[in-house]
């Protein structure tokens, strides 16, 4: 057994230079053995790529099968109900969720995600419809879905490439802005519009980010505030 005489690892019976410094082994007592099987293979072998396409063509599979066999189910098990139009919903937001990522790798990340919430107000709508619940679907439902959509979509665009801070503060100032609507359109939907709740919840936002509007034009102070958190 050798032992490299420049870093001391202990080197395999086949080295013939150290595998951390490179020295060449010159061991007269004990030479390399060039005939023993080396401890690692000597190939480069890669993983092959997940193809998309074929992965996108088995999720497409599975959920048309799901569709299908609870279309078919449905035939005979409570007959009245048409469950499996909900399930085929179901399978439809999560296809949309799943394959156009897959298949349309190039696309901006904000089309995949109005491509994602537009598909769960189609879900919506179609549970409306079945369920024959237009007045929470239009009241609530959608209006709610509609606003929470838009901020995500304002904050994903406008959040791009930009600090941490930067981030927060539009995080903040989405969910106050959320907040204000989803009173709004509860208390519409209800009777009159009396602001309470969300005005307390959009006062503590606000309180919040002051401070990091302060720091982020500050760089002294977000200097300073970086070093303290460790950012
Ligand atoms: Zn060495």
């Amino acid at each position: 057994m050798s032992y490299c005489v420049n870093c001391g690892v202990e080197l395999d019976r086949d080295a013939v230079q150290c595998p951390l410094c490179q020295t060449p082994v010159i061991n007269p007592v004990c030479p390399p053995d060039l005939q023993a099987t080396p401890n690692f293979p000597l190939e480069r072998q890669e993983v092959e790529p997940v193809d998309h396409r074929e992965l996108a063509i088995l999720l497409s599979a599975m959920a048309v099968c799901t569709g299908i066999c609870c279309g078919l189910l449905n035939l005979f098990l409570w007959r009245g109900v048409p469950w499996s139009l909900f399930v085929a919903g179901a399978c439809a937001v999560l296809w949309v969720w799943l394959v156009p990522p897959l298949l349309l790798r190039r696309a901006p990340s904000a089309v995949l995600l109005l491509l994602d919430l537009l598909a769960v107000g189609g879900l919506l709508v179609l549970i409306g419809a079945l369920s024959h619940g237009s007045t929470w679907l239009y009241g609530i439902a959608l209006p709610v879905w509609a606003g929470f959509s838009l901020i995500l979509l304002a904050i994903w665009l406008a959040a791009k490439k930009r600090s941490f801070l930067s981030r927060a503060l539009l995080i903040l100032g989405g969910t106050v802005l959320f907040l204000l609507w989803l009173e709004f359109v509860i208390d519409r939907f209800l009777g009159a519009y009396q602001p309470m709740w969300s005005l307390i919840a959009a006062a503590v936002g606000i309180t919040l980010m002051l401070p990091l509007a302060v720091i982020r034009t500050r760089p002294n102070l977000r200097r300073q505030v970086r070093r303290r958190f460790h950012f």
